[in-house]
């Protein structure tokens, strides 16, 4: 088994962001839940190709999230889901509008322009991450 399947195994094929089952199409164009391979830390960031640092996650969840930090984008979606439960549901339906929106959301937060309480969310988002993301990582790498 090709380290990646074993990876989206551990995640019992759940995207690592949005927890949508993903799926595999062949010779088709890829549909939003497609399995695909996401750097954790980007490479943009010194992030490197291996094993330790991949998850799998859903071609929606991996190309909105461009460069951001994963807790970062991690936190986003809980926030987006817990404001509206729609969009967890429509998540991989979403209009091109919609879409729009949620990359600019993004871009804005990579640049960090945020004040205040955001950035209190931002790092309360980076402790918790760190532990879910550990924990993850821990069953990802256990020999079966
Ligand atoms: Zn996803």
């Amino acid at each position: 088994m090709s380290y990646i399947l074993r990876i989206s195994a551990s995640q019992n094929h759940l995207c690592y962001y949005c927890e949508h089952p993903m799926f595999r199409y062949k010779k088709q164009p890829l549909p939003p839940d497609t399995l695909t391979k996401d750097h954790f830390i980007p490479r943009s960031e010194g992030g490197q190709t291996a094993p330790s640092n991949m998850v799998t996650a859903c071609s929606q969840c991996n190309s909105l999230r461009g460069n951001i930090a994963a807790e970062v984008f991690y936190y986003l979606l809980q926030k987006w889901f817990k404001k509206n439960p729609f969009l967890w549901i429509r998540w991989h339906r979403l209009s091109r509008e919609e879409l729009y929106d949620l990359k600019l959301i993004c871009i804005r937060v990579h640049k960090r322009r945020l004040r205040g309480k955001a950035r209190h969310h931002i790092a309360y988002a980076y402790r918790h991450f760190a532990f879910v993301h550990r924990e993850k990582r821990l069953l990802a790498h256990t020999p079966a």
